[in-house]
């Protein structure tokens, strides 16, 4: 069996837990400041702040940025849910927009003509490592809070890397992404303020020179341990070389799908933009059933997944919201298409072919059935 996902774990990390587990020094310890500049430096961001997932930065960015009850904040359908709810954690309202065909990231004309007085925020999701356009954001003078979670590595077309442009921008260190503690994420930004809150909030609102009996504000435990910022340090340490391989790996698959007829591939890098690639998504011919599709391929020893449904039209979305089909054709067209190859960067190309392969003779059993 091919997996989706696969991390990259060596004696390296073995020894950095282990050094952690016999000093004692468990959590709030040396490894996570030391994690954090380290992850800072990487993408070129003033701070950064380890939290315990993508999904507590995110939430503790719009907070930081002033998001509150009854806020709009404009953002994408095409995403991990995690975006979506992270507003909902603030009682604000997600306004999604459609999404760009070919970059399947946040519309950016369509959330300019979405904003209105209640719009506190905008977030764009990098989706699938593909820098959002965020410069073109920047434009309307609203604070914005990125949800990098699957786009480290990526960079703008001006040369700044995603997470840098000063925005508070969430990464996630779950076990499939780029880098992987486990569970984890870190929040990175630009201003001084926002890094003093986010420390706060993430250890139940205590200030930094505060004793542990006085809390100034509400807050949350989103700390993440020095065992997991230990294997962060290891893992950055690399980063080049597993981003290196995970371009390697779609650029075969690229080659090895290239003659697959009305299979979509992800966009190529253009206008000076670069992906950090996180997965390898397809999209199926508008004729083939995904999910027979994905039944099939596991029946060949290829693990597949649907990646992503739209958000709007989870049932908890549509009846908190009234969100419904139709409302943003793009995003649903693409949702329904897509599936996650499995990609990593141990995956070889004898690997990559044998997925290749699979995908080909599934598309061709279901072409041959509907013309019949
Ligand atoms: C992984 C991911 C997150 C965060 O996930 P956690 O499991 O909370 O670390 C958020 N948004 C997107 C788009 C993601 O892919």
């Amino acid at each position: 069996m091919i997996p989706v996902a696969r991390p990259v774990l060596g004696p390296e990390e073995e020894a950095a837990v282990v050094e952690v587990l016999r000093s004692r020094h468990l959590s709030l310890g040396p490894r996570v400041p030391a994690f954090e500049a380290g992850f800072a430096a990487r993408v070129g961001a003033p701070y950064a702040s380890a939290v315990s997932s993508g999904t507590a930065a995110l939430h503790l960015a719009l907070r930081a940025v002033g998001v509150g009850e009854g806020d709009e904040v404009i953002t994408s359908p095409f995403s991990f849910v995690a975006s979506a709810n992270s507003i909902l954690y603030e009682r604000a309202k997600p306004v999604f927009v459609d999404i760009d065909p070919v970059t399947l990231n946040l519309d950016v004309e369509a959330a300019a003509a979405a904003i209105t007085d209640r719009t506190t925020a905008l977030l764009p999701v990098h989706i699938f490592g593909y820098p959002a356009d965020t410069p073109a954001l920047e434009a309307h003078g609203l604070p914005i809070v990125e949800d990098a979670c699957e786009a480290l590595g990526a960079v703008h077309a001006d040369g700044v890397r995603v997470g840098g442009r000063g925005h508070p921008s969430a990464f996630g260190f779950y076990a499939n992404k780029q880098l992987t503690t486990g569970e984890g994420g870190m929040l990175t930004m630009g201003s001084a303020e926002h890094k003093e809150r986010v420390d706060s909030e993430r250890n139940q609102g205590r200030a930094p020179d505060m004793g542990w009996l006085d809390h100034d504000r509400l807050g949350f435990n989103y700390r993440l341990t020095d065992i997991a910022c230990a294997l962060g340090l290891v893992q950055l340490d690399r980063l080049d070389g597993m981003l290196a391989d995970r371009a390697r790996v779609a650029s075969w698959y690229r080659e090895a799908l290239a003659d697959v007829e009305g299979l979509e591939l992800p966009c190529e890098d253009f206008g000076g933009d670069v992906r950090g690639w996180f997965v390898f998504v397809v999209q199926l011919p508008r004729s083939v059933d995904r999910d027979e599709t994905i039944r099939a391929l596991l029946a060949r020893g290829v693990q597949s997944k649907p990646y992503l449904p739209a958000i709007h039209l989870m049932s908890f979305y549509r009846e908190a919201f009234g969100y419904r089909e139709g409302m943003f054709p793009v995003c649903e067209d693409v949702a329904a298409r897509s599936i996650a190859l499995p990609f990593f960067p141990e995956l070889s190309e004898g690997q990559v072919a044998e997925v290749a392969e699979a995908l080909a003779d599934v598309l061709q059993v279901a072409h041959e059935a509907g013309a019949a």
